[in-house]
């Protein structure tokens, strides 16, 4: 079960429009920044204050319209006179997260921080976009038949976006250079390969990032740049969050919330209820293609709706849970942690 933090953020989110920012804790505030349209409507940023008055800001949202100069305001306002903000810390890639750093640098000189399989991923993302044919790959492993190829191949493609590059690159354990405060970094991969989550040790915050949205299972190696198969990490990192449920849950989209294990649970059950409806199918026909099993599984507005990033996105998912089938270690996929089902949730 979870429980919203705030009613007037939960109100908002309900109701599809942007929360009023709030203060979370001593020295920390969040700021509701707007998305393009097609996305979730807001990204969740947070600005946190360190013990010499400089100000850090946790994912600081889209470049667009208006966002830059909403954030300037809320940093004069709790800046103690340093308005420029010391560092941007970036949870992961995506535009919605990061499209902001590159002004606060510009502007401030703000330092970029990023975890270090991020900025590799980045790498990987630029090789794979200027090199169609690896995209081609993945899409004749999928089966993808001709009268969809041009389709899935654009969307495939378009999916890789290199926005920011990184001042400092941070590892798991680290501890950020925020005066006065205890914020470490728990890598946390599956989403992208090198998201993080940040933990205030000593106000129990957990900055989470897509990681562990409230109300949506977060899309899973959303863009490449995993050598590795996303799902099972994505797993692995669902285990080790969990263990953080006395924290508050800071994060990236809809609204804060206390919970974080029941989610983590969650999650990790709709996964494995997937793996095991495509090992079935794989059970019934050994020779099924991706996208002949991809055909057969249960989507939420049925097989035949899914179209363009849609499509892409479950030929993916797909390929995940076969590749884990396949290599047979969906059996121990979660070692001795048992995902429980949900329980009924009142939020
Ligand atoms: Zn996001």
């Amino acid at each position: 079960m979870t429980t919203p933090i705030s009613n007037q953020e939960f109100q908002a989110y309900t109701e599809g429009r942007l929360p009023a920012p709030e203060k979370v804790a001593d020295g920390v505030w969040t700021l509701p920044q707007r998305n393009h349209p097609g996305h979730m409507p807001f990204t969740l940023s947070y600005l946190v204050e360190d013990a010499e008055g400089g100000v850090h800001v946790v994912d600081p949202g889209w470049d667009l319209e208006d966002n830059a100069e909403i954030l300037e305001a809320a940093l004069a306002r709790i800046g103690a006179g340093k308005p420029a903000p010391v560092s941007a810390l970036l949870t992961h890639l995506h535009p919605d997260h990061t499209g902001l750093a590159r002004t606060l640098r510009e502007r401030h000189g703000t330092r970029v921080v990023l975890h270090r399989r991020e900025h590799k991923a980045q790498q990987m993302y630029a090789q794979w976009v200027a090199d169609e044919s690896r995209i081609r790959e993945d899409l004749d492993a999928w089966a993808v038949p001709a009268e969809r190829y041009g389709e899935v191949l654009g969307y495939a493609a378009g999916s890789a976006r290199v926005v920011v590059s990184a001042d400092q690159l941070v590892d798991d354990g680290d501890l950020l250079q925020v005066p006065g405060r205890r914020l470490r970094v728990l890598h946390s991969p599956g989403h992208t390969p090198g998201h993080l989550c940040l933990v205030d040790e000593d106000q129990r915050l957990l900055f989470s990032g897509d990681h562990l949205l409230p109300r949506l299972t977060p899309g899973i190696g959303a863009a490449g740049g995993f050598p590795e198969n996303p799902l099972e990490l994505y797993l692995e990192s669902l285990r080790r969050l969990s263990a953080y449920d006395d924290c508050q849950n800071l994060s990236g989209h809809q609204y804060r919330y206390r919970g974080i294990a029941d989610r983590a649970h969650a999650i990790a059950w709709r996964h494995l209820h997937r793996t095991a409806e495509v090992e079935q199918v794989l059970t019934d026909d050994a020779g099924a293609t991706v996208w002949q099993t991809a055909e057969r599984l249960s989507w939420g507005r049925g097989w035949e709706a899914l179209t363009r990033h849609y499509l892409v996105s479950a030929l993916r998912q797909t390929a995940m849970h076969t590749a884990l089938v396949r290599s047979g270690r969906h059996h121990n996929a979660f070692g001795s942690w048992q995902p429980m089902a949900p329980r009924t949730r009142t939020a």
